[in-house]
């Protein structure tokens, strides 16, 4: 499901039968309700064939796939303090990257006023920026619970470990209700209010 080559997933299109679709494509993810093992996200993306659909990742596929991590051996998690699965090949080099304390992902968790390690399962909407080359994205702070837009570009959501210098951040206090939290989100994406944050772990 997930190609590692390509940095995309693969998910059902009506059009053209299957989509190659990178993570800055997506444009919400939710955990599905009920009891998955391993947890499964529901998806929206944005497809080459113009359309928006649905589509089912699990938890796995979302957050270790594009390291090239699978069952295995573990790894102690700076994030969670817990023994994590680390596999072989790609991963030993995503294993290297984190013991020299880079992380895959980050974001800036406005709340808290710093850069924060994250996985893509905290990644809650997206959308592309007005420039057209930057996306949007909202992310719930697996720390602090609180909930950040950070305006980033698509490699720096795409690509493992190639994070940007310095995000986008918008000052901006979202309450924690997912109806009310999407359309603040459209209307701070196309405000300009965005501040610039250093994003060194
Ligand atoms: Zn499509
Ligand atoms: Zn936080």
């Amino acid at each position: 499901m997930y190609d590692t080559l390509r940095t995309s997933y693969t998910f059902a299109c009506p059009l053209h039968g299957e989509a190659h679709v990178r993570l800055s494509r997506f444009l919400s993810l939710e955990e599905l309700p009920g009891p998955h093992h391993p947890t499964v996200y529901r998806v929206e993306f944005s497809c080459g064939c113009g359309g928006e659909h649905p589509g089912l990742v699990s938890h796995d596929e979302l957050d270790w796939a594009p390291l090239g991590l699978q069952e295995g051996t573990t790894f102690l998690n700076l994030m969670t303090s817990r023994r994590e699965p680390l596999g072989d090949e790609l991963g030993d080099l995503a294993a290297m990257h984190i013991k020299a304390g880079e992380w895959p992902w980050s974001f800036f968790c406005w709340p808290e006023e710093r850069p924060r390690p994250v996985f893509p399962s905290s990644f809650r909407l997206l959308a592309p920026a007005a420039d057209g080359e930057r996306v949007g994205l909202l992310v719930r702070c697996p720390v602090c619970g609180k909930v950040s837009v950070n305006l980033v570009s698509r490699a720096h959501v795409d690509v493992p470990f190639v994070n940007d210098r310095e995000v986008g951040v918008v000052g901006h206090y979202f309450e924690d209700d997912a109806a009310a939290v999407i359309d603040e989100f459209r209307a701070e994406l196309s405000s300009s209010s965005f501040d610039a944050r250093r994003l060194g772990l």
